[in-house]
């Protein structure tokens, strides 16, 4: 594989998904393997999609009532020793500076694997008074967790996200933030990454340390299998105690906060490549494509040359990211570059076209072909024409998502149906059986849908009565 990087092939999907991946990551100038196992390096090309996806979550985040701040990448372990589960189930991933400036620390300092307790001890020095809640902050950051197997984007040492953290006078209010939030990430994740995801709350198994309820918004990657893309946690008193959150409410009585967490991360560039990428490469949602339209000038002609930049500046006039692709290449090599990286819009313009008054229009996912297309009007018609080719791909991605997600009530039906897709099963909630799941097909409860209808009966496996009052999304996952 790393002999063929220089070529602009890839190992077509349904012969090795995973190969696919790991090819078009590095080929497509995404990210690169860093000197440290583990950690990556996002490239300009990928660096771009998450500048991209960050200004989308911020807006939304400040439209929200959200404000951003920011916090120590270095946090003292006694810290995160004063909330049990969460030390218990970041512990295996931490990594940890015992040593600074010529000699061992007092006290060992952790590097963020998350910022909970780091930011809880200061909302208690902050918070004094039901009058100053909520608070209501994200931080846009780094994190580590060592990594044993790592991927890029999608489990990596260090990784880029964001972490809200917010603390609220009651469990009405800290719930309705966390729901908030998962409604924020379905929203990004269907608007702008054209992804279509199903929300819903984790099983205790697969909560976040130390919360009190995870919730979750899963999509189905091309291979069938589910990605968890964002998360937002209700933590209840748990941090707020052990950080001593506490405000006197309107009667001057003493009481503890109750708290959320959310995150999405540089995982979500993985989501966007696994949800729309095929054999030729990369399917970039308009909204994260670093180009959202490429213009390619066939010959070496002077006019055409100066007819491109032309054509350019009125593109971007109309508020469309664009580029030029002056190269000493080939037009073949060009346009398969442009498609292995995921390019919305080709347009080609030769000297015949630009004596015509014409150019050549070639969407890089749909069934129109190369259409003709009068240069006069052509970049005002591109925003319609790439918030057609976003619904276009989010069509798409839930068709296949419909065809390859079933109500199964039988074992046999189940266990086929999460070879290649996932399976809307009823489950007696005992995390015992779902290991036994697990280990029999692969496949692990995703989430239970906020929106499934309510049914009872007996789970899937084991016969038991079923929990939770509906079905449980169940796949092989990332
Ligand atoms: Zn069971």
């Amino acid at each position: 594989m790393a002999d063929d990087r220089k070529g602009l092939g890839v190992t077509p999907q349904g012969e090795d998904f995973s190969a696919w991946y790991n090819e078009l990551v590095l080929k497509a100038e995404l990210a690169d393997r860093a000197p440290i196992k583990g950690a990556m390096v996002i490239r300009p090309y990928g660096y771009r999609i998450w500048e991209l996806l960050q200004s989308e979550l911020d807006r939304r985040f400040k439209d929200t009532g959200h404000v951003n701040a920011y916090f120590p990448l270095l946090i003292p372990m006694s810290y995160l020793q004063r909330e049990a589960e969460h030390v218990e189930g970041f512990a295996p991933e931490l990594a940890v500076v015992t040593h600074a400036g010529g000699e061992e620390l007092e006290e060992p300092l952790v590097v963020r694997p998350t910022s909970e307790t780091v930011i809880g001890e200061m909302y208690s020095r902050w918070i004094s008074s039901w009058r100053d809640l909520p608070v209501l902050i994200n931080q846009w950051a780094n994190v580590v967790r060592w990594e044993l197997r790592p991927r890029l984007f999608l489990r990596t040492t260090e990784f880029l996200w964001q972490e809200g953290h917010t603390a609220h006078a009651d469990e009405a209010d800290a719930m309705a933030e966390t729901l908030r939030m998962l409604g924020v990430y379905a929203e990004v994740a269907r608007d702008v990454a054209a992804i279509p995801v199903v929300p819903g709350e984790k099983t205790p198994g697969e909560r976040f340390a130390g919360a009190i309820a995870t919730f979750t918004i899963e999509g189905m990657m091309r291979d069938g299998r589910a990605l968890q893309s964002g998360t937002s946690h209700y933590m209840g008193t748990n941090f707020a105690k052990a950080f001593d959150i506490t405000y006197q409410d309107a009667d001057s009585t003493l009481q503890h906060c109750h708290t959320t967490s959310w995150g999405m991360s540089t995982r979500m560039i993985g989501a966007v490549i696994m949800a729309h990428g095929d054999d030729k490469g990369l399917v970039l949602p308009p909204r994260l494509a670093p180009y959202q339209v490429v213009i390619v000038p066939i010959g070496r002609d002077a006019e055409v040359a100066l007819a491109a930049e032309r054509l350019a500046a009125d593109v971007k006039a109309v508020g469309v990211r664009v580029h030029v692709d002056g190269r000493d290449a080939t037009p073949g090599f060009k346009f398969n570059d442009w498609e292995l990286k995921g390019v919305p819009l080709r347009i080609e313009l030769g000297p015949r076209d630009l004596a015509a008054g014409t150019a050549v229009v070639v969407a890089r996912v749909g069934s129109e072909g190369k259409q003709t297309v009068e240069l006069a009007g052509l970049a005002a018609a591109l925003p319609a024409r790439l918030d057609d080719y976003h619904d276009t791909l989010l069509a798409r991605a839930r068709g296949f998502l419909d065809a390859r997600r079933d109500r199964v009530d039988t074992w046999e039906a189940f266990a086929a149906r999460v070879t290649d897709g996932w399976a809307d099963a009823l489950h007696c909630g005992r995390p015992d059986c779902e290991d036994d799941i697990k280990a029999e097909t692969g496949a692990t409860p995703r989430c239970i849908p906020t929106s499934g209808d309510a049914e009872t009966g007996t789970c899937i496996r084991c016969d038991a009565p079923s929990a939770w009052g509906r079905r449980v999304v169940f796949a092989k996952a990332y």
